[in-house]
């Protein structure tokens, strides 16, 4: 009696054992999990298979991982769609989950703050353009599927997509995530990667690095007072880069972080909650 109820459980658990290989080999590709507004998500396939994000083919490294993001306020539903190196089709259909920011509204400023400098202007529509065109570098390393570290020990004074609204006119929102630090405080990689861009005096922000981790995602720390890296660079995760400043229109010394996956803005807190798929 005992024996043969043995005998069937070792044939279900076999059938057990073979189901879960079987749904294994079925779902070739992963992603992460987040897939909030603001979220860079990483995602890995069968080596050598191609994958489009709507229209738009990714990029795929010769281990399978790629990547993108949602926006702040990305609201589509969007179609991943893998085609493997054998003909088979995956497809997954991907819905950014909303998220609320913090909006402030301020009313009553004086119509001379309100209206911008034309040398302003000027000089920023410069660095954006500088800016914008590194952002738009492809490196086919993938530094950015290891994960990322906080880029110093400080406490965070600012968070991605918050907004205010002065006059009833809304403002840029803030993409960044500000932390608290001194001048001179050590200000380390994220994640390994390729110093893009170091310029010390931009307009609005200062001294300015770019960091690319590959693949289109990239750094960039605002309002620095010191470079240690040079462009051109290679850097590890956790290498000291620069320094925390306040240079810049920055109303005191912090460190204001950002991550991009190409010119999407992205939420820099979330990467750090990214897992190494
Ligand atoms: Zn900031």
């Amino acid at each position: 009696m005992i024996k043969t109820n043995l005998k069937k459980l070792t044939a279900v658990l076999g059938l057990l054992s073979c189901t879960i290989i079987s749904v294994e080999t079925l779902a070739a590709t992963e992603l992460t999990k987040n897939l909030k507004q603001g979220a860079l998500i990483v995602g890995k396939t069968t080596p050598n298979s191609k994958v489009k994000l709507n229209n738009k083919l990714l990029t795929v490294s010769p281990s399978g991982d790629f990547v993108f993001g949602f926006g702040r306020d990305e609201n589509k539903t969007h179609t991943l769609t893998i085609i493997e190196p054998n003909g088979n089709v995956e497809t997954k259909t991907l819905m950014p989950q909303k998220r609320e920011y913090n909006i402030q509204r301020i009313n009553g400023i004086k119509k001379s703050i309100m209206k911008p400098n034309p040398k302003a202007v000027s000089r920023s529509k410069k660095d954006n353009a500088q800016i914008k065109e590194a952002r738009k570098t492809f490196n086919p390393f993938t530094h950015f599927a290891n994960g990322f570290i906080p880029p110093i020990d400080g406490v965070i004074t600012g968070v991605y997509g918050s907004q205010r609204v002065f006059n009833g006119v809304k403002k840029r929102p803030h993409f960044g995530l500000d932390y608290a630090g001194k001048v001179g405080d050590p200000v380390k990689s994220p994640a390994a990667g390729k110093v893009l861009l170091f310029v010390s005096d931009m307009f609005y922000s200062g001294g300015t690095m770019i960091i690319d981790h590959g693949h289109g995602v990239t750094s960039t720390f605002l309002h620095l007072s010191k470079s240690h890296v040079q462009q051109g660079d290679s850097v590890e995760q956790g290498q000291l880069v620069a320094e925390v400043g306040a240079s810049g229109r920055a109303t005191g010394p912090h460190l204001d972080w950002r991550i991009n996956w190409f010119d999407v803005r992205l939420d820099p807190a979330y990467v750090l909650n990214l897992k190494p798929l």
